[in-house]
């Protein structure tokens, strides 16, 4: 077969974006997916100037693409970065150390200081601990909302305007298609790219890669020679959404373009008549947890009934 040149200048093309059909080199394929991300920025408003943006960096290719993305982005907009790694205490594979050891080699080359939260050191328990009482709940439905909390909770220490994750197009696929499938209404009314700060206690949350393929990101990585944790999560198996996003590459392998379709479609057209329907306040009646103090709907938030179940048992 004929090697394609790139678009934009005289190399031969490195890929070939599936459902554009642009062909680019390495260089042009870097800019191409910056500018997309900094476009998604832009038209969604998701970093103003001057705002001190708080960035959960995992070691894993999202959030490492994320951090060279906006590190590169306060050329054009003056924000600041406080990069933070949630050390969950994953021993297997030395999962943890090894991806913290990655976070912070990737924020020196950046000249960036990363804040590391030890959950055991500053809550008492690990992931691993919380996987060895065997909760009905998923490992990683908890392992998010322990991410959650110290995101918040540390973004309202930092005095951080926003938090910002590495999740992309794939991982926004799956969460709608998996509350399709449950039909949880509210769950889908309130999703969003960008969700605002409700009040001082609940921090607003962006995601700047959410329309850019997974695929996309590895090869963002891959051609910037960025250092990223390769091996899985001990616990990523367990994942409920693997199958999903399994099922969301075939369909787009039958359909190029498919994912990214569905889910620009879902924000367009589908949520606001699910957002209609469902009178979503725009300010929820939160309290705030009678033992940490941090915002919930109930009188304990699901954090501290989850530290007191690991701990108690
Ligand atoms: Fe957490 Fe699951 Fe991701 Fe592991 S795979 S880091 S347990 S969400
Ligand atoms: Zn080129
Ligand atoms: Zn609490």
């Amino acid at each position: 077969m004929r090697r394609k040149f790139c678009r934009f200048c005289s190399e031969f093309a490195a890929t070939t974006i599936k459902y554009s059909g642009l062909p680019l080199c390495k260089k042009h394929f870097v800019e191409y997916l910056e500018k997309r991300v900094f476009k998604t920025v832009k038209k969604y408003r998701m970093i103003q100037e001057g705002e001190r943006i708080l960035l959960g960096v995992s070691g894993g290719k999202d959030s490492i693409a994320l951090l060279h993305i906006l590190k590169d982005l306060q050329k054009e907009l003056k924000f600041e970065i406080i990069p933070l790694f949630i050390d969950l205490g994953i021993q297997l594979n030395k999962y943890s150390q090894l991806s913290g050891e990655i976070a912070r080699k990737n924020c020196e080359k950046l000249g960036l200081d990363l804040i590391t939260v030890k959950i055991k050191n500053e809550y008492g328990f690990s992931l691993d601990d919380v996987f060895s009482k065997r909760l009905k709940r998923p490992i990683c439905s908890v392992c998010g909302l322990i991410k959650r909390y110290v995101l918040n909770r540390k973004a309202i220490e930092l005095s951080a305007d926003k938090v910002a994750t590495g999740h992309n197009l794939n991982d926004e696929a799956s969460f709608i298609l998996q509350n399709f499938i449950n039909m949880d209404i509210e769950l889908l009314s309130r999703l969003s790219p960008i969700q605002p700060t409700f009040n001082k206690l609940l921090i607003g949350r962006i995601k700047p890669l959410f329309e850019i393929y997974e695929d996309e990101i590895s090869l963002y990585v891959t051609f910037k020679n960025l250092e990223y944790i390769d091996i899985a999560c001990p616990y990523a198996k367990e994942a409920s959404t693997l199958q999903l996003k399994n099922i969301l590459i075939q369909l787009e392998n039958i359909r190029s373009g498919a994912i990214l379709t569905m889910v620009r479609g879902f924000h367009k057209k589908l949520k606001p008549i699910l957002q209609n329907k469902q009178k979503i306040e725009e300010e929820k009646e939160l309290t705030t947890c009678k033992l940490c103090g941090m915002p919930t709907s109930t009188e304990i938030c699901s954090f501290c009934r989850l530290k007191s179940k690991i701990i108690k048992n």
